[in-house]
């Protein structure tokens, strides 16, 4: 099988570039992404002079202000952050179409076939930053290496503003020194099982027979087995296009009239909104209401009236109990895939 040239990009600290970005007054301080204290939030993301403080994403906003009593805290703003996360996408697909985002602000690049640069994922990379950064100011991390799981390692190898290459060449001695804890899948847990055993880095995990990782973790045994060894065959696989995006509830009793089904409403449209901001998909063209009666009846109504009156129309087709309720929308097309004229040859 021929080598295998997997791009990983990964914006630094992403929510928080993007205020900073857009108020210049919030680069010289430590910056936290996130919901209140006060409703218990959590740290979504947080610049570096927040992270000097030990904050961290993940973390109750509590702590992190505890840790750093002067941080500024700003409410997530997914709007923005999605607008910006398209530019960048449409740049990524400038240089290949497969591409496959893994959230708002990371995706994987394989750029294999890939004859501009001359075909140097180095001189891809460096493209890609200054772009981003020209573009929209935000900067990027990448990393070049046969595989996505090196690839993601390298990403993270020389971050803030990163660029880190494994050619296939340095591959065996890069990850031979790599501590464990860089695998995919191993957290603490796993690390300190390991440390029992006196491994810490790969080329002490190669030790292990096959068997005696199955025997100790189980299934993951096998993929520890490989990845010590540097080997991950996972695809890049491109972004389907998705035309819809819904959630839905069954309710364990079914809900008697229009009154419990309009109550049940503002639950399901917190969570499609909630999955619409984690994907990052572009806006919705139109709603849709989905409600199956007891008797097994399904109707759909699509429109770009409120839910409620969505609810109140879906409803009166049937008006009887409901098993099922759902809310979606239909997205639009993808963006039009800009085809820029790339400068093939060198600089
Ligand atoms: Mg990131």
């Amino acid at each position: 099988m021929a080598s295998r040239k997997i791009l990983h990009a990964d914006c630094d600290c992403f929510y928080a570039a993007v205020e900073m970005r857009d108020d210049p007054t919030l680069r010289e301080v430590p910056l936290a992404v996130g919901g209140s204290q006060e409703r218990r939030g959590v740290i979504a993301t947080c610049n570096y002079a927040a992270r000097a403080f030990g904050v961290r994403s993940a973390m109750p906003t509590a702590r992190a202000l505890r840790l750093c009593p002067d941080l500024v805290l700003r409410a997530p703003d997914f709007e923005r952050y999605r607008a910006v996360s398209r530019e960048i996408l449409a740049l990524f697909h400038e240089l290949t179409p497969r591409v496959e985002p893994l959230s708002l602000d990371e995706a994987y690049l394989d750029i294999s076939a890939v004859t501009r640069f001359r075909g140097s994922a180095t001189w891809m990379g460096e493209w890609l930053k200054a772009q981003c950064l020209a573009r929209t100011g935000i900067t990027l991390s990448v990393g070049a290496a046969p595989n996505k799981f090196l690839a993601k390692v390298a990403s993270d190898w020389d971050k803030p503003d990163g660029l880190k290459v494994i050619p296939p060449q340095a591959m065996e001695a890069f990850v031979a020194a790599l501590p464990v804890t860089c695998l995919p899948g191993v957290g603490p847990a796993t690390a300190t099982k390991l440390e029992t055993l006196g491994i810490r880095r790969c080329d002490e995990l190669r030790h292990l027979p096959r068997e005696a990782l199955i025997e100790r973790f189980g299934k993951f045994g096998q993929r520890l087995f490989e990845l010590c060894r540097g080997r991950d065959e996972r695809e890049v696989r491109p972004q389907r296009v998705r035309k819809s995006v819904s959630v839905e509830t069954t309710f364990p009793r079914d809900l008697p009239d229009l009154a419990s089904c309009q109550a049940a409403l503002p639950a399901l449209v917190d969570r499609l909104e909630a999955r619409l901001a984690r994907h990052g998909h572009p806006p919705p063209s139109q709603a849709f209401v989905k409600v199956r009666f007891d008797d097994f009846s399904l109707t759909t109504l699509e429109g770009s009236a409120p839910w409620d009156a969505l609810m109140t129309q879906a409803w009166g087709r049937g008006a009887r109990p409901v098993r099922l309720l759902g809310v979606g929308v239909r997205l639009r097309p993808p963006e039009a895939r800009r085809q820029l004229p790339l400068f093939d040859e060198g600089p």
